[in-house]
């Protein structure tokens, strides 16, 4: 709520940052995605790209919610019921979000987690639209959309991270992978 004049400011942020930013990248052997150059998973610097330079580099139905504050339709997630181990990630910039053990079936319709993995890996603001006062949650690091936050989770938290498969990128567990294997012989 206090950062949203924050927000507003950073808006029309420069093309510069970003561009030498993708040069020191360039070396990191990481996760990348094709046109999308800002997308780390070990990069925590904060992401400012314009929502002219986000159409350009993400797949129309992320920058949709992502940037546009969009909702996917209930229960077409396959996050929904995903029950692997392991990290859930920002799909816009890669950032790690929540870990599988603080999902949970929460029966909405959308991927629910009563955790995020760290204090600063998601940011929130007031939402008001559609006749609603809810909690929107966005990622920490590039403040896309992924959600909102209610009061109606488990314990501990008794939160409920309602949030967009979307804009969700998971990465299974290594520990998991391994024993997994192990069982397929
Ligand atoms: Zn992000």
């Amino acid at each position: 709520m206090l950062a949203f004049a924050g927000v507003l400011q950073q808006c029309s942020y420069s093309q510069t940052s970003s561009t030498a930013k993708n040069k020191t990248m360039e070396n990191n052997k990481e996760v990348k995605k094709d046109k999308n150059s800002v997308y780390s998973r070990t990069d925590t610097s904060k992401v400012n790209l314009s929502e002219e330079e986000w159409k350009k580099v993400l797949p129309a139905e992320v920058y949709n919610i992502a940037r546009q504050k969009g909702t996917e339709r209930p229960w077409t997630s396959k996050f929904e019921g995903f029950k692997e181990i392991g990290t859930y990630y920002c799909a816009v910039c890669g950032n790690a979000l929540f870990k599988s053990d603080t999902k949970y079936e929460s029966g909405c319709g959308w991927p629910s987690f009563y955790e995020p993995i760290s204090k600063t890996s998601v940011i929130y603001e007031r939402d008001t639209s559609h006749g609603m006062i809810r909690d929107e949650v966005m990622c920490g690091r590039c403040k896309s959309h992924l959600g909102h936050v209610f009061n109606d989770g488990p314990p501990p938290t008794g939160l409920r991270y309602c949030i967009n498969g979307v804009v969700l990128d998971f990465e299974k567990a290594k520990e998991a992978e391994k024993k997994y294997n192990e069982k397929k012989g």
